[in-house]
């Protein structure tokens, strides 16, 4: 493999020491390599699963010609005069017989166009007098047809190999009469949150000790974005501690660590890692979040995130999920959108690194506008408990006031 150090050093604007967040997800993506593994599963548990195959079309959907709407199927040329009604289409229930000249048949949404058929009236502008259907004038030819394989044809790929499956393309794939599919192997992805000040729930918290939370929201991010979860627990500030965890956590695709990588305590875990693989330590110009590790452990590759709680939300939704998606095999668009909204209030900048505040969305007459949550440092987890969204604000601009236009990125979507 090539060595990591060699591959981002080709980039434009590399600076390990003042990394633009664009540049560190760019070095991020140019390394990894996605995995190549699939499996295959019914399509009910696919979803959320990354498609590892073309999804090609054996059948037109739909597979007749047939109505859009409740009416009557006519033929275009005849509907000057009155035409005969001389019989009924449901859908499932064709009209065994063919329509002539003069004729017509009453047809239900999803009906097969009844032969030599090829319009269709809605029945509201018609008048009836008994078996007698009287149209009015002002009907286009081929109206209200739905033809076969307009949605999907015979034979022309409709799905890529690297697409998130959602319920759309369940949906989609179960409409072609396809009940299984091959997908991505789920990623493994293993953790362990380090410092000698952690203590685990259900242990009393002695003095100058807190409650390792990095774990919980790591364990739900991940959850949330359907990899196998393995937690390594606490790991001490100690290198042989740290040295098993490390060994133990390389049968993962990824390992995912908390803490450790601040100035003062780098140096002892930055010899360990370089001893162990290839690891690089960025300051990336953001905030919250500037120190991080990159790098491979083994055959692992590892993200060494700060320990602060919020700088840990940010790093993982800035860059281990989408490094994460890329090793997945996601080829389709993932990147997180960014949305714009009006600034409520004031903001406060430094112009230089890319700021992730945390921020409340909300509607405001017709207007969407965003607030801050309250006290914004990077171990304030309560900022991203009350918030639902990041407020990015981009690596050149200064102060924002009120009024101004931002940039959203929301925590939830359609779910
Ligand atoms: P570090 O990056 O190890 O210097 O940690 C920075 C700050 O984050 C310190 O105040 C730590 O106590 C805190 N911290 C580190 N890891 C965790 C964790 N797993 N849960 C909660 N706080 C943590
Ligand atoms: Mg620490």
């Amino acid at each position: 493999m090539t060595p990591i150090a060699q591959v981002v050093s080709c980039l434009d604007g590399y600076d390990p020491d003042a990394l633009h967040v664009d540049k560190a997800r760019e070095a991020m993506r140019a390394c990894i390599t996605p995995i190549t593994e699939t499996e295959a599963l019914p399509i009910r548990n696919a979803l959320g699963r990354i498609l590892a195959q073309e999804i090609v079309p054996g059948i037109n959907v739909p597979a007749h010609d047939n109505s859009a709407m409740d009416g009557y199927a006519v033929r275009i040329a005849d509907i000057a005069q009155p035409l005969t009604e001389i019989g009924t289409a449901l859908a499932g229930r064709p009209f065994s017989g063919t329509v002539g000249p003069g004729q017509c048949v009453r047809v239900m949404t999803g009906a097969v166009m009844p032969a030599g058929t090829d319009t269709v009236v809605i029945q509201e502008v018609v008048k009836r007098e008994g078996h007698r259907v009287i149209v009015p004038p002002g009907q286009k030819r081929a109206q209200n047809v739905r033809y076969a394989g307009e949605d999907l044809k015979v034979g022309v790929p409709v799905l890529k190999s690297g697409k998130l499956l959602r319920p759309a393309e369940l949906g989609l794939v179960a409409s072609l009469g396809i009940g299984e599919v091959r997908v991505m192997r789920k990623l493994r992805v293993a953790f362990f949150s380090t410092g000698d000040e952690l203590a685990s729930i259900g242990t009393a918290l002695k003095e100058g000790e807190v409650y390792d939370s990095n774990r919980y929201t790591l364990h739900g991010m991940l959850a949330r974005l359907g990899v196998e979860i393995s937690d390594l627990g606490v790991v001490r500030d100690d290198p042989a501690a740290l040295e098993a965890a490390l060994r133990k956590a390389q049968a993962a695709d990824a390992i995912i660590t908390t803490g450790g990588v601040s100035v003062g305590e780098a140096d002892f875990i930055k010899a360990l890692m370089a001893k162990m693989g290839e690891v690089l330590f960025w300051k990336i110009a953001m905030r919250p979040g500037r120190p991080m590790a990159f790098g491979r452990v083994g055959a692992s590759w590892l993200f060494g995130l700060p320990g602060n709680p919020v700088a840990v939300m940010v790093t993982f939704y800035q860059f281990v999920r989408d490094a994460l998606l890329h090793l997945a095999g996601r080829t389709d668009e993932y990147a997180i959108p960014l949305l714009r909204a009006t600034a409520a209030e004031n903001l406060r900048k430094v112009p230089g690194r890319t700021e992730y505040q945390r921020g409340v969305l909300f509607r405001d007459a017709s207007e969407w506008k965003v607030r801050i949550t309250g006290q914004q440092g990077s171990g304030v987890l309560r900022s991203m408990a009350e918030a639902n969204c990041f407020i990015v604000l981009e690596h050149e601009r200064g102060s924002i006031a009120a009024g101004e236009m931002v940039s959203v990125q929301l925590f939830e979507g359609l779910g």
